[in-house]
């Protein structure tokens, strides 16, 4: 069956330019599509594989040398000067979020090895990619050892595969595509950096737009191929164009002008590094070959650098995403930053120098309706000054210096936390809180080969084989070892956690100060969270009611939005609190068992709401203890008379009681935490 073509996608030019881009000049180094899920982001990225130009490859090597530059260390090599290639399509190979290392960088058969002395090496995906693309879909949800071994390898082009003595080097250069959904959670920064280009990318608001994707879809689900018939001519100009920029790319000049106004806009936009102006640059000479130019224009600066910067900008994990575009034109200016050179090229793009034709492209065909609907850069800017900085609240706001019921407080700076973990040894998803059995750190053991797993431990292995050498009629000098007498290696490092925050917003808290306190307490635990991939949730408690206000989810950002917004005032129901967030953690502990959950409870103590308010809120804790969930109380409580009710709560939690002053870390080093003594 034919896959969808990539000219049919419409309403994603950002995410065709910047695919396209790396595709003309891989060493831009790759593209991060941000969206929502149902935005053709996989569609898109799958239909591009059809547009890659061909490779040529040696015959029989496994790891896609280049007959005209073979790879020195190829396991499948040496080959011999002048050896044939043929051409196959470029690749695009998918990596799967669960993926197992030994499938990312391939795998040395270690029973064969062991058993029959045989030194096997599988290639994995890095070697499969060589010279093609590599999509991470979902690549936020990427296993933090896999982000490693991707990040070593696209940083030095080669996989370097070291096992028991037994290392194997071959190439790895490939373009990394990854998708993601932030609403699932954020990248890595390392990892968000390693990328060239990041696009932002939503389903179309155009009603007519809406009505052709679903047109398209429709018609392509009835008959694949007599749909794919009818882009067949825009494909094929596409990877013609795309062959044509590729062999151009070399040629393009990027004239001194030109490299001044990319390196003043990186600087305005206080980028972090030198990353962004190359990577900016780059892009800018393939977007001029793209459009046939032969020098870097204004134009070609303007794409690249609305694709190579909104990810380089020093910012926190929770602004707004995106690029000041009206700033980025007022630093681009109207002028050239070079003058054309002497020879006027005729493959110069024909059209106005509204800086985008690939939708023009894609509308060669017959498909006419859509060309003028994509945001033009124009249209975009008008919205542009509407928006006001979120989470400041401007002067009109009501000024109620009391509580009054529903009030918003404002949240100042996240500082830098305490490190708060859960006791005990955990064996729940790797991270960086507390302590868990774990695919690497330190080896602290070693446990039968169970048929998978890449660590061995040799000396356990030796010593399980010992025993046997006689009974199995050794006589040589060589170990006999039996598959049952494998070993591997049991490691100890860090897993995320469940921080659920369960948090009183009721009267007593509501005042302005303290609320604002409280606030900026919790996006520092929230940005901490976010640092060490932890999953955070939010239970909110005041008037008559507790709220479930977020769902455990991966997404820290989400939950700054909605602490941004959450209103304080009126009695607090501190025990409904503490049972749904109870209620929360059991329905939470089916879905990922595996996943220690970290309640921290914050709260000044004075329940209120109800008979009884203060005895049954104490059961409640009691019963959260008796289930072995290990909180933290963070004591609102301030002021010369204090009643230490939150730290009798702690109490009955079994809890550690931290005053909230008191939850900045206060040396630069991570702090340890100290958990009264539970059973673990
Ligand atoms: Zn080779």
């Amino acid at each position: 069956m034919r896959s969808y073509p990539f000219t049919a996608v419409v309403g994603s030019d950002d995410m065709a330019l910047a695919l396209i881009l790396t595709t003309v000049a891989p060493e831009v180094g790759g593209v991060l599509v941000r969206g929502e899920k149902g935005t053709a982001k996989s569609t898109m990225v799958r239909a591009l594989a059809g547009l890659l130009p061909a490779v040529s490859v040696v015959a029989g090597c496994r790891f896609s040398c280049d007959p005209a530059a073979a790879d020195p260390t190829c396991p499948d090599g040496p080959h011999p000067d002048g050896v044939t290639g043929s051409a196959r399509p470029a690749r695009l190979v998918e990596l799967p979020v669960g993926a197992t290392e030994d499938r990312v960088i391939g795998s040395l058969h270690l029973e064969r090895a062991l058993t029959a002395g045989v030194t096997e090496y599988e290639p994995g995906l890095l070697a499969a990619a060589h010279r093609g693309l590599l999509y991470v879909d979902e690549v936020n949800l990427l296993h933090d050892h896999l982000v490693d071994l991707l990040l070593d390898a696209a940083a030095m082009g080669r996989s370097t595969v070291e096992r028991e003595g037994v290392s194997v080097v071959h190439a790895a250069r490939f373009v990394l595509v990854g998708t993601m959904n932030p609403e699932e959670g954020e990248l890595r920064p390392q990892l968000l950096d390693r990328f060239g280009l990041t696009v932002e990318i939503a389903a179309p608001r155009d009603p007519g737009l809406r009505a052709e994707v679903v047109r398209r879809r429709l018609a392509y689900d009835a008959d694949p191929d007599a749909f794919g018939a009818r882009f067949d001519i825009a494909e094929r100009a596409t990877a013609q164009r795309i062959a044509a920029a590729r062999a151009a790319l070399p040629a393009v000049v990027l004239g001194d002008g030109a490299l001044t106004k990319i390196a003043e806009i990186c600087s305005v936009f206080e980028v972090d590094g030198m990353r962004a102006d190359i990577v900016t640059a780059r892009a800018a000479v393939a977007h001029a070959a793209w459009h046939g130019r032969r020098y870097v224009t204004r134009d070609d600066i303007r794409a690249a650098a609305r694709l190579a910067l909104p990810h380089r900008r020093r910012r926190n994990p929770f602004d707004a995403p995106g690029l000041d575009e009206e700033l980025l034109d007022r630093i681009l200016g109207d002028e050239e930053p070079d003058p054309p050179p002497p020879p006027p090229s005729p493959a110069d793009e024909p059209g106005p120098d509204d800086g985008e034709s690939l939708d023009g492209e894609a509308g060669s065909t017959d498909e006419g309706t859509n060309e003028q609907a994509p945001a033009e850069p124009e249209g975009a800017r008008e919205d542009q000054p509407v928006s006001a900085p979120a989470g400041e609240s401007p002067a009109g706001d009501p000024p109620s210096p009391g509580a009054a019921p529903g009030s918003v407080a404002a949240t100042g700076k996240a500082f830098r936390p305490k490190l708060f973990t859960v006791a005990g040894t955990g064996a729940g998803a790797p991270g960086r809180r507390s302590r868990a059995i774990t695919g690497s750190g330190r080896t602290v053991g070693a446990t039968p080969f169970a048929g998978s797993g890449a660590a061995l431990h040799l000396t356990a292995t030796v010593r399980a084989a010992a025993p046997h050498q006689r009974r199995r009629g050794r006589t040589g000098p060589g170990l006999l070892v039996g598959r049952d007498d494998l070993r591997l290696a049991v490691r100890q490092g860090r897993e995320s956690n469940l921080v659920l925050f369960c948090v009183d917003a009721s009267g007593s808290m509501a005042a302005r100060k303290r609320m604002e306190a409280v606030k900026t307490a919790i996006l520092s635990l929230l940005t901490d969270a976010y640092q060490r991939r932890d999953k955070v949730g939010l239970v909110t408690f005041r008037g008559a009611a507790a709220d479930l206000l977020l769902p455990p989810t991966s997404s820290v950002e989400a939950a700054a939005r909605r602490l941004e917004s959450l209103p304080a005032g009126g009695r607090t129901p501190l025990a409904e609190g503490l049972r749904c967030a109870a209620h929360t953690l059991r329905v939470e502990r089916i879905r990922d068992p595996l996943r220690r959950p970290l309640l921290v409870v914050v709260t000044d103590g004075r329940a209120t709401a109800g008979p009884d308010a203060v005895r049954r809120s104490q059961l409640a804790a009691a019963e959260l203890a008796a289930d072995g969930v290990a909180a933290l109380v963070l004591d609102c409580e301030t002021g010369r008379f204090r009643m230490g009710l939150a730290a009798r709560l702690a109490r009955h939690l079994q809890a550690e009681h931290v005053p909230i002053d008191e939850v900045a870390a206060a040396v630069l080093t991570t702090a340890v935490t100290r958990r009264p003594g539970r059973v673990a």
